[in-house]
């Protein structure tokens, strides 16, 4: 920055000086003030459009009313956990869970009543699987679970979901509705696909309804 005169009198040239450098440091003062609200401007916005992703992601992934996984994020965990056991043995087991009896639970209580048993079993199923499983809402009230392990420990899983279900109690509007379910057990081989996988447990889930149904097969 330069002075575009040079000064009249010594004491104008000294109020130039003043003049000259206080406009000088204004000017600066405001390029800052405008600096930092743009910066913190920016901030504000990366930070907008990162929980907005996260947003879109859990749409596009999750269950609305359970917040399980949904049947679009069940692809990737398949051919993760398929890839693992055809690479390292990694062994893994699915459960293929159905409530029993769930359009009576609709027809006497209502289908927000539904809703709320339905929202109970999610909680119980996740409490009860490992951090490294994954719960996925396969359908309406059809839960698929994805067990990273061997059949003898998914079908002890089974039967503890299968009792902590028996034994759940949802309460709305001052009655205790209680359900049960029934659950096929499947354990991946090499070869399968996810969906010969899904058939398999699918099959042994049938069995089950066919035979009593509040059981694990
Ligand atoms: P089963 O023991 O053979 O499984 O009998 P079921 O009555 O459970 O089986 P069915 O397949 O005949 O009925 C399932 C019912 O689940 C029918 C449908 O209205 C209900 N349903 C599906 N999705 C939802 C939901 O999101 N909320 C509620 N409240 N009900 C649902
Ligand atoms: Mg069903
Ligand atoms: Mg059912």
């Amino acid at each position: 920055i330069t002075r575009h005169s040079e000064p009249v009198s010594q004491i104008n040239g000294t109020i130039e000086e003043i003049f000259f450098y206080l406009n000088n440091i204004i000017a600066l003062a405001f390029l800052l003030y405008f600096a930092v609200l743009y910066v913190i401007e920016m901030r504000n916005m990366q930070r907008n459009l990162r929980v907005e992703n996260v947003e879109l992601e859990e749409q596009a992934n999750y269950d609305k009313l359970t917040h399980l996984l949904n049947r679009n994020a069940m692809a990737k965990y398949f051919e993760d956990a398929i890839a693992l056991s055809e690479r390292d043995n990694k062994d893994f087991c699915i459960l293929m869970l159905d409530i029993d009896d769930f359009k009576k639970v609709n027809d006497t209580y209502g289908h927000d009543c539904g809703d709320e048993v339905l929202k109970t079993v999610a909680r119980v199923i996740t409490d009860d699987v490992r951090q490294g499983d994954a719960v996925f809402r396969w359908g309406g009230e059809e839960i698929v679970v994805l067990i990273r392990s061997d059949l003898k420990v998914a079908t002890s899983v089974a039967h503890r979901i299968c009792n902590h279900i028996a034994g759940a109690v949802t309460t709305y509007q001052n009655k205790n509705i209680k359900v049960t379910i029934t659950i096929g057990v499947a354990a991946f081989i090499k070869g399968m696909t996810m969906d010969e996988l899904i058939k398999q447990a699918d099959v042994k889930l049938y069995y089950g309804k066919k035979h009593g149904k509040d059981q694990v097969v």
